[in-house]
């Protein structure tokens, strides 16, 4: 707490900060106590100087890209957050069939810059809410593609504010994990490598790919997508609908009625509902098929 103090006092004059801002302002949940310390870096340069100060006082900061995949705590979260949605931005096309993006991009801007050029591969990820850098770490997919199948190298920022390379085989990529996990490493900006196709098909891929969102998803209700990962050998949605939880509430939290595979938050969730909503899920489908449910969103 002491080292906390010490570090505020440092990266006051570095860059925007807010105390005991809401974490319910900063998540797709709309849900969260507030965090002691939230940070506003807008460059590389802020990141970098946050993250030797803080390395420098042993404090290990939280990263924070659009709160799409988040599920924050009711408690106070202590510590500090750095709030990358806003930081990091910008776009370029690097060659005929190539982009780099900035981590704080959004995986929506950045498939229309890249149907924009006439590049497909990530058609998948128009109506992902989330930030590339969010995307990268999670191994964001949908309707059969995945980050991993388009990542060719990423510049990393590591913990203590040093920058380096990552390639795809470093990235040890699987379901929805990345060595990110494991490293603490902050995405910078990612090269993606497409293929060339006419701007016109990739557009009507996004239509088609955006229409099945809004048609299957509860996109009216403050979720973080879908609330469980893919179990080998099943759908996370299919087994919970098979058990009869749709439509299942603790609290303010429920099983959407509309697509069983998402939490939602009905109006005034709390973290603890929504723990626990996915507990008993997880044990309910557990009893009746013997597949253990595992969340998918990052319960902080
Ligand atoms: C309506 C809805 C639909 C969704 N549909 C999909 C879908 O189809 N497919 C899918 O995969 N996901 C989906 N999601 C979940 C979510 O959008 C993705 O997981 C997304 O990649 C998270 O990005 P984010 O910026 O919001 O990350 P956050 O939620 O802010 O963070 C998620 C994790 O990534 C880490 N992180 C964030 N930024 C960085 C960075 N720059 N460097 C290192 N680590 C970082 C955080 O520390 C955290 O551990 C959906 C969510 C919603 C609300």
């Amino acid at each position: 707490m002491r080292d906390l103090t010490s570090l505020q006092k440092q990266i006051n004059s570095v860059c925007e900060l807010k105390y005991n801002e809401p974490m319910s302002n900063h998540t797709s949940f709309r849900i969260g106590g507030e965090a002691e310390v939230m940070a506003f870096p807008k460059n590389t340069d802020e990141l970098a100087d946050i993250l030797k100060r803080a390395s420098a006082l042993g404090v290990k900061p939280r990263i924070l890209g659009a709160g799409t995949n988040v599920l924050a705590p009711d408690a106070p979260l202590e510590g500090i957050v750095i709030c990358l949605k806003d930081c990091l931005d910008g776009m370029q096309l690097l060659a005929d069939d190539r982009i780099c993006v900035m981590a704080g991009v959004t995986m929506t801007r950045a498939a229309l810059f890249a149907a924009k050029h006439g590049l497909s591969g990530l058609e998948f990820a128009h109506g992902i809410p989330g930030t590339v850098g969010g995307g990268v770490y999670m191994n964001a997919g949908a309707y059969g593609g995945e980050i991993c199948q388009v990542f060719e190298i990423a510049v990393v920022m590591q913990p203590d504010g040093s920058l380096r390379n990552v390639s795809r085989s470093d990235m040890q990529f699987s379901y929805r994990h990345s060595i990110l996990e494991q490293t603490g490493d902050i995405v910078v900006c990612t090269v993606f490598q497409l293929k060339k196709t006419s701007a016109e098909e990739i557009k009507a891929k996004m239509k088609e790919l955006m229409a099945k969102r809004s048609a299957s998803q509860p996109l009216d209700l403050p979720s973080a997508g879908s609330a469980f990962k893919r179990p080998v050998g099943g759908y996370a949605a299919a087994l919970i609908d098979e058990a009869g939880l749709k439509g299942y509430q603790v609290g303010g939290a429920a099983i959407s009625t509309k697509h069983a595979g998402f939490a939602v938050n009905l109006g005034g969730a709390t973290s603890e509902d929504v723990k626990t909503l996915l507990k008993n899920v997880s044990d309910i489908v557990y009893e009746r098929s013997g597949i253990r449910l595992e969340p998918e969103v990052r319960i902080w």
